[in-house]
């Protein structure tokens, strides 16, 4: 007797590029994963604080913004103030 389970394909695995990571290394401490990104949408904006060295830092977000985009954000005002 030969049981068929119809067995179901898992679909393809994505890439993870991680759109949805919240946690990225820290600009300051260089601490992986150490920084937590929260999205605030009520009032349009992003909050990262690194758990380690207690760095933070907001940026205004939109509909569009994901974790990524306020952690880059925070790269680029570190870059900036060290050029200055
Ligand atoms: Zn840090």
């Amino acid at each position: 007797m030969g049981r068929r389970k119809s067995k179901r394909k898992a679909p393809p695995k994505k890439r993870m590029t991680g759109p949805l990571d919240t946690q990225f290394t820290c600009p300051f401490c260089n601490h992986e994963k150490s920084c937590e990104v929260k999205l605030d949408r009520q009032r349009n904006t992003g909050l990262i604080t690194c758990r380690v060295c207690l760095e933070d830092f907001q940026t205004p977000i939109n509909y569009l913004s994901e974790a990524v985009d306020v952690y880059s954000d925070w790269v680029d005002a570190c870059e900036s103030a060290n050029t200055t």
